[in-house]
């Protein structure tokens, strides 16, 4: 999950002090949805996440709880579906939504001038496993291509693990440099 609080339109409130303007996933499995019914009863902030992992919030056999704890798990329908290059006002500046399917069917990257959110697409020398509902590895090969191909470095925020940079995993990474 990320939270986006850089957006200068609203005022902030005692409900919402940071001025938090959207809850963007970057995909919809569990270990990054599990708070987002709490974060956004508390803040008002729009719960959004690519078409093709709007039913993960909903399905515990998409969103990987029912495999892994063999329980339900479903939040509240997000507010707002994104699509490839969709873009929203952040602050001063244009967040850029860019698909990156492989790791699930509606997995997102971030970007926002040279700092990119890459979910489980994409971490620290390692990807994001293909083995779960609606992963393929044939797509994150492509979507790593599309990465591999942006112009220039980005700062990357992975989903899990060490922050790095775009220029360091197309150098490292193995998956990157042998796609
Ligand atoms: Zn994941």
């Amino acid at each position: 999950m990320l939270c986006g609080q850089a957006c200068i339109n609203k005022t902030s409130s005692a409900k919402n002090p940071g001025n938090l303007q959207y809850i963007l996933l970057t995909h919809g499995h569990f270990d990054h949805i599990l708070s987002v019914d709490l974060l956004r009863k508390a803040t008002g902030a729009p719960v959004l996440i690519h078409a093709d992992d709007a039913s993960f919030l909903t399905n515990a056999e998409h969103n990987g709880y029912r495999f892994f704890f063999h329980r339900e798990l479903a939040m509240q329908p997000a507010d707002k579906l994104l699509r490839d290059q969709d873009t929203l006002p952040f602050g001063n500046s244009i967040l850029r939504v860019m698909h990156t399917p492989g790791h699930t069917q509606g997995s997102v990257c971030y970007l926002i001038d040279n700092i990119m959110f890459t979910g489980d697409t994409l971490f620290d020398q390692d990807i994001g496993r293909t083995d779960l509902y609606g992963g393929s590895m044939d797509d994150l090969q492509a979507s790593l291509r599309k990465i591999d191909a942006l112009p220039g470095n980005f700062t990357v925020y992975p989903g899990h693990g060490s922050v790095t940079t775009l220029q360091k995993q197309r150098d490292y990474n193995f998956y990157l440099k042998n796609i």
